[in-house]
C-alpha cells in the first residue's frame, strides 16, 4: 500500500513525541511505501507557529527587537531534541542549517519593522518557517534510527493561487511535481519528510493553506500520489462525538462517512482543517485519525459507506457574529437576499449560517467575528438608500455567539431531532437566537450566545448521547 501520514503539532512537541514518530514510521513503512507530512513543533509553552506570527506582528508594530527572546528559544527547543534523537554528525549539520533560517527570518521583520508594515504575503512567508525546521529535524532524527527519510519542502510540490492566508492548491501542477519529485524517493525506498501548511505560487512565492492546513497538506499529497489510505496521526483516540475538552465524557466514533467529517470539520471540529476531507471524496481515498500517543488505538475511518447511527456529534464555532437585516419595507422586496448576499461577498467574508423567517422581515447571517466589521460595512453601503427611505430599519450585530451544530447522516428523515436539541437547551436556560437546518438534514445549527456554548455542547450531547450504540 501507498500511505501518506500526517503528525501534527502536538505529535511532534518533544523529544518523546518524536521518537514515538520514529517508531511508528518505522513499523508502517517495513510493509508500505510512506509519505511523512509534519506541522511545526508545538509544545505546551511553545507554539512555533505562534510565536512565528506573534514576532512578525511585533515586528509590524515597530518593535525591531521581537526576535532577540523568540528566536533562541525556537531554535533551542528543535536543537534539544536533535540532541537527544539524532546522532552528533546529524546535529552538527542542522544546527548551523536553522540558525541560518532564522537569522534570514531576522532580517526580514527588520525591514518589516522599518517599514511598519506586514503583507499578508509576508506573513506567509514567515509563518511556515515552523514546518521547514521541523521537517529537517524529524528527517534527521528517523536518519539517526537507520531509516532511509528526507525532508521535502512542500514549496517545491505544492503549487497554489496567490490567496495568501488561506491559498488553495492547483491540483494539475501540484499532481505532476509531486510525482516527479516524490514516487521515485519511495521507489528507492526513501521516505519523503515533507512540510505541512506551506505551498508556494507559480512564480514561487512561498503561500500557506490556512491555520491547521497541515491535514490539507496531507489530503492534497494522498490525492495526488494516489495513496491507498490517508492517516492523520493526533494526540486523540480519533475522531469523537464532542470536542473532549469541552465533553470530557465524548467516545470516539469509529466510523463516520466523508460527508458527515465535512460537516464536522466545518462546523467547529478543529480535529481535522475543514478542506481536508474534499481532495480524498474524489477518489475514494479512506481516511484514519490515530493516536500517536496510542497507536494500538483503532481510531476512526471515515469513508464513502454510510454509518448508522442518527446523530453523530456535536460540534461549535465559536467567536461568531450574528448579523440581522431587518425592517417592515423588507417584506416582498425582491431580490433583497441576492443583493445582500452579494455584499457580504464583496466585503469577502464567507456566512457560515443563513436564517430567514417566512414573513421576510428580516434575515439573519452568520459571520466569524473578525469579518463582522467589514461585513456590515458593506452591507450599509449597499443597502443605503433603503436604510435613508426606513424600508430596512436596522443592520445589527449580536456578539460574542456560537454556532452549535448536531451532525449526522441518520438524522435525514428522524422526526425529533431538533425539537430534542431546543428542548435541551431550553431545559437549560439556553436561549436560541437562530436556527438553520439545510435541506440534506446532516446538520442542525443552532445559534447561541457566545456565553452559552460550552454548556449548549455538553446539554446537547447528554440528550442524544452519540456513539452510546456502538459500544
Ligand atoms: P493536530 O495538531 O494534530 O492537527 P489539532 O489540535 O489540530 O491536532 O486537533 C486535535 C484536537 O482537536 C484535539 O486535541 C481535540 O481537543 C480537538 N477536537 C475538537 N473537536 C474534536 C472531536 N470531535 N474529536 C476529536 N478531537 C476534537
Ligand atoms: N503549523 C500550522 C498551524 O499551527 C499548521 C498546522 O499545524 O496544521 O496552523
Ligand atoms: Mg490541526
Amino acid at each position: 500500500m501507498r500511505i501518506v501520514m500526517k503528525f501534527g503539532g502536538t505529535s511532534v512537541g518533544s523529544a518523546d513525541a518524536i521518537r514515538r514518530v520514529v517508531e511508528i514510521v518505522r513499523r508502517v513503512s517495513q510493509e508500505h511505501q510512506v509519505v511523512v507530512v509534519v506541522s511545526a513543533m508545538s509544545s505546551p509553552d511553545l507554539r512555533t507557529t505562534n510565536a512565528l506570527i506573534e514576532a512578525a506582528a511585533a515586528a509590524a508594530s515597530g518593535d525591531d527587537d521581537v526576535t532577540e527572546d523568540i528566536f533562541p528559544r525556537l531554535i533551542e527547543m528543535h536543537m534539544q531534541v536533535a540532541r537527544s534523537l539524532a546522532t552528533p554528525v546529524e546535529c552538527q549539520s542542522l544546527e548551523p542549517e536553522l540558525r541560518a533560517r532564522f537569522e534570514y527570518i531576522s532580517e526580514l521583520l527588520r525591514s518589516i519593522a522599518v517599514l511598519g508594515e506586514l503583507t499578508p504575503r509576508g506573513l506567509d512567508l514567515i509563518s511556515g518557517q515552523g514546518e521547514h525546521c521541523n521537517a529537517r529535524l524529524i528527517a534527521a532524527c528517523m536518519r539517526s534510527e537507520a531509516l532511509h527519510a528526507e525532508a521535502v519542502d512542500a514549496t517545491d510540490l505544492i503549487v497554489t493561487d496567490e490567496c495568501y492566508g488561506n491559498a488553495s492548491p492547483l491540483m494539475d501542477e501540484t499532481h505532476h511535481r509531486s510525482q516527479r519529485h516524490l514516487v521515485p524517493m519511495m521507489e528507492r525506498g526513501c521516505v519523503p519528510v515533507v512540510t505541512g501548511f506551506v505551498g508556494a505560487t507559480r512564480a514561487g512565492v512561498p503561500t500557506t493553506l490556512g491555520r491547521g492546513g497541515s491535514d490539507y497538506t496531507c489530503a492534497i499529497l494522498g490525492a495526488v500520489l494516489d495513496a491507498d489510505e490517508v492517516w492523520f496521526w493526533k494526540e486523540v483516540d480519533g475522531v469523537m462525538t464532542a470536542d473532549p475538552r469541552i465533553v470530557p465524557g465524548a467516545r470516539t466514533l469509529p466510523a463516520l462517512s466523508y460527508t458527515e467529517m465535512t460537516e464536522m470539520a466545518y462546523y467547529g471540529a478543529n480535529v481535522l482543517h475543514p478542506r481536508t476531507v474534499y481532495p480524498l471524496i474524489q477518489r475514494n481515498i479512506p481516511i484514519r485519525i490515530l493516536n500517536t500517543f496510542r497507536p494500538e488505538h483503532p481510531g476512526t475511518t471515515i469513508s464513502a459507506d454510510a454509518v448508522s447511527g442518527p446523530v453523530k456529534a456535536v460540534t461549535a464555532i465559536k467567536e461568531v457574529s450574528v448579523i440581522t437585516v431587518g425592517g417592515p419595507g423588507m417584506l416582498g422586496l425582491t431580490g433583497i437576499a441576492a443583493r445582500i448576499f452579494g455584499a457580504v461577498a464583496r466585503a469577502g467574508v464567507n456566512t457560515l449560517l443563513i436564517s430567514q423567517a417566512s414573513s421576510e422581515q428580516s434575515i439573519c447571517l452568520v459571520v466569524l467575528r473578525r469579518n463582522a466589521g467589514a461585513a456590515v460595512s458593506e452591507l450599509r453601503r449597499e443597502l443605503a438608500v433603503d436604510l435613508s427611505h426606513h424600508d430596512v430599519e436596522h443592520v445589527e450585530v449580536q456578539e460574542p455567539a456560537a454556532i452549535v451544530a448536531v451532525v449526522g447522516s441518520g438524522m435525514r428523515g428522524t422526526p425529533g431531532i431538533a425539537g430534542r436539541a431546543c428542548g435541551a437547551l431550553g431545559k437549560a436556560g439556553i436561549n436560541i437566537i437562530a436556527i438553520a437546518q439545510g435541506s440534506t438534514e446532516y446538520n442542525i445549527s443552532l445559534v447561541v450566545d457566545g456565553k452559552d456554548a460550552d454548556l449548549a455542547v455538553r446539554v446537547i450531547h447528554d440528550a442524544f448521547d452519540p456513539g452510546s450504540e456502538v459500544r
